[in-house]
């Protein structure tokens, strides 16, 4: 019985102590793990920190980004001003031009009509001598009144040089026509 008990008790001890070593791994694994732990929660606090200054960068870049929108619509806004302000300015040239051209060729017209009015009779700038039949009848008008008929030297014609001999020409004072007659005698 005693060497049984004594038997028991040594297998108590043993246990002990293996228990004990158990304990002391069990410790070390523990403190091993809370040597992890640390490691990754200091990870954890650097990826935080990473985090945070991206963060911060990607709202600058929101800030730069929405400063350029603005810059860009300011700049199209400016874009469009000058472009209307250039079909306007060039249309309103075009116009000018137009408007110079029509009065250029209004006066064109103006001048054409003031000659022709100069060549109607009223204010002749020369006399066209017509060709006649009679002496005693005028072909402009008809009138065959003589007294109103006159017959004067007409120094366009030269008949002979030397003595100068000049032709002549018919008068009406009726309307004022010349004219000359060549076939009759
Ligand atoms: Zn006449």
């Amino acid at each position: 019985m005693v060497e049984k008990k004594s038997h028991t008790l040594k297998e108590y001890k043993k246990i002990t102590e293996e228990l004990k070593i158990e304990n002391a791994n069990l410790k070390n694994q523990l403190s091993q793990k809370d040597h992890d732990k640390e490691i990754l929660e200091k990870k954890i606090s650097d990826l935080d920190s990473k985090i945070k200054t991206l963060n911060e960068i990607v709202k600058s870049i929101e800030g730069d980004y929405s400063k350029l929108e603005h810059q860009n619509d300011s700049l199209k806004s400016n874009l469009e001003q000058e472009k209307k302000q250039k079909t306007e300015s060039s249309s309103k040239k075009i116009a000018e031009l137009r408007g110079k051209k029509v009065k250029k060729e209004k006066k064109k017209e103006d001048s054409e009509v003031t000659e022709e009015l100069k060549q109607d009779g009223r204010l002749p700038a020369k006399k066209i001598i017509v060709e006649g039949t009679s002496r005693r009848k005028c072909p402009v008008c008809g009138n065959s009144n003589i007294k109103l008929i006159r017959e004067v030297v007409d120094k366009t014609i030269i008949l002979l040089d030397y003595p100068k001999v000049y032709g002549k020409k018919l008068t009406c004072l009726e309307c004022g026509g010349e004219w000359r007659v060549s076939s009759e005698k």
